[in-house]
């Protein structure tokens, strides 16, 4: 492992999620003292999504610059990769079991993974309820920081790892993000196996996708026994006001929404059916595909604020955790904090344009006529082409 060489630099990380969590953990065990300042109280990780596969190439490296890839891999659900494809009237395109598929992408919590990073984090360096409001870019290449609780700092480098809505990109940039043209409804099975035993046994280990009409029903367990429901809509951006479906009313919300469902198989409409806590509406955007900022010779930024995309090819956490560790190792290997950056951004750029390609198609695809047929024929072409690579 490398320790620093030159001059410590003080660096602030914007956003305790995966990704500003990877990158503080990977610059400390070098030598680094970043600080993380993140908006919320305390650590909400465990509240914010469900069970997130984590990549060979990408999440695993970083997991491993972080020293952590041994314990991730107690964690894992290596069990928990199978995959269902059905269409609307529950005809299978895909039944993976674990005998059958290839992948190197175990299962784990959000929340887990977030508190595996935290354990390898020093707790004096991540300060909550910070919230960014502005910073201002110097003239001496430092940007100073502006909390909400009235806190400010100057820093060397300023990372923005605060997500979708990043306040630091604001300062570098003026591109905001899009709506997708999808709405997703997130409902929870709790204790499913328990509770809902013949839809657990079709939903298997891992998930469920069944899609038509440009809708989608995703099914996925969850490490704690729970299946959490995606119900994915194409539909219109303020659909969530306009369609009348009074989401804080969860007996009504889940029957206007199966009334979507009407001529669709018995077994994907079970997956509202049976949810029983609140519906979470939210909408889908993205950063425009090959998005880049001007340089900045103290700011960058990494995750969701640097290319945000849908969550239909499973890349946002993988390529957060993947800039971590592509940005600490430039910082680690270069004298200046401007070479880091420029090494790190010119990388980052054409990696993530080429997962945001790949994750825009998969968005058109299951949106579209014949999505299980497509999404079936894209899954084969792409294994057949990764066993011809090795
Ligand atoms: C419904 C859904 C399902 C998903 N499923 C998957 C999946 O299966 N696989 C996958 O790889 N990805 C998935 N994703 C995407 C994944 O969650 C993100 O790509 C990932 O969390 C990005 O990590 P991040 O650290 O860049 O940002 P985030 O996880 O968004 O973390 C940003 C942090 O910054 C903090 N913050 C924001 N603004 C400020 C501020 N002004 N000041 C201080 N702190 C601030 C936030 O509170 C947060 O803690 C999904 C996303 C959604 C919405």
């Amino acid at each position: 492992m490398n320790h620093i060489t030159v001059e410590p630099k003080r660096i602030a990380i914007i956003g305790a999620g995966p990704g500003g969590l990877t990158l503080a953990a990977i610059l400390q065990r070098s030598g680094f003292q970043p600080v993380i300042y993140e908006r919320e109280p305390y650590n909400m990780n465990r509240d914010r999504g469900g069970s997130l596969d984590i990549h060979e190439e990408s999440g695993q490296k970083a997991l491993e610059a972080a020293g952590l890839l041994e314990k991730f891999k107690e964690a894992a659900r290596y069990q928990d990769q199978n995959l269902r494809v059905i269409d609307k009237n529950g005809k299978v395109y895909i039944d993976e079991t674990d005998d059958e598929n290839n992948w190197d992408r175990p299962e784990i919590d959000r929340g887990e993974l977030c508190d595996l990073l935290l354990s390898a984090i020093e707790p004096n360096c991540i300060r909550y309820g910070y919230k960014l409001e502005r910073s201002v870019l110097l003239e001496n290449g430092t940007t100073e920081l502006h909390f909400e609780n009235g806190s400010t700092d100057t820093v060397d480098l300023l990372v923005g790892a605060d997500g979708a809505f990043s306040q630091v990109r604001s300062l570098i940039s003026d591109t905001k993000v899009e709506y997708t043209g999808v709405t997703m409804v997130e409902l929870n099975i709790l204790h499913a196996a328990e509770r809902y035993p013949e839809l657990a046994a079709y939903n298997g280990n891992g998930k469920m996708f069944a899609m038509g009409d440009q809708q989608v029903i995703i099914g996925q367990l969850n490490g704690d026994g729970r299946i959490k429901v995606y119900v994915s809509l194409k539909v219109k951006r303020d659909w969530i006001e306009q369609s009348g479906i009074p989401f804080d009313q969860p007996l009504l919300a889940k029957q206007r929404l199966l009334e979507l469902f009407e001529d669709w198989n018995e077994m994907p409409k079970q997956y509202i059916r049976c949810a029983e806590d609140r519906l979470i509406p939210r909408r889908v955007y993205m950063l425009p595909i090959g998005y880049q900022w001007k340089r900045q010779s103290g700011v960058t930024l990494i995750g969701d604020a640097a290319h945000l995309m849908s969550p239909f090819a499973g890349e946002g956490v993988n390529l957060a955790m993947l800039d971590a560790s592509e940005l600490a190792a430039a910082i680690i290997r270069n004298e200046t904090i401007h070479q880091a950056i420029q090494e790190y951004e010119e990388n980052m750029y054409a990696y993530s344009a080429e997962k945001a390609g790949v994750t825009d198609e998969s968005l058109r695809m299951m949106f579209s006529d014949n999505a299980a047929e497509k999404l079936a024929d894209w899954m084969n072409q792409f294994a057949g082409a990764e066993h011809s690579e090795a």
